[in-house]
């Protein structure tokens, strides 16, 4: 896809020109993650990261924090030994 020129909103906003947005399946009021790169600001579809481990597979939001099933056995062993849960 050809590069399109756009100018940012005077609060620093963007809107994705529509055509990108259907190619790429954006919708309106989607999460998105947005990276820094060496070539510029990259951004996708937000992909739940394990906020103790960074990991990217089998994500499940905990009490508002988004916990992969690996964290979530350590916090659950932890849990049960420290509150001296059977
Ligand atoms: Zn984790």
């Amino acid at each position: 896809m050809e590069a399109k020129h756009k100018r940012l909103t005077s609060k620093a906003g963007l809107t994705i020109p529509k055509d990108v947005r259907m190619a790429a399946g954006f919708t309106g009021g989607m999460a998105v993650d947005i990276e820094e790169t060496a070539d510029g600001i990259l951004i996708r579809k937000h992909r739940p990261t394990c906020c103790y481990c960074g990991a990217v597979e089998d994500v499940k939001s905990i009490k508002g924090r988004d916990t992969c099933r690996r964290c979530a056995e350590e916090i659950f062993k932890e849990v049960k030994t420290v509150y001296e849960f059977i």
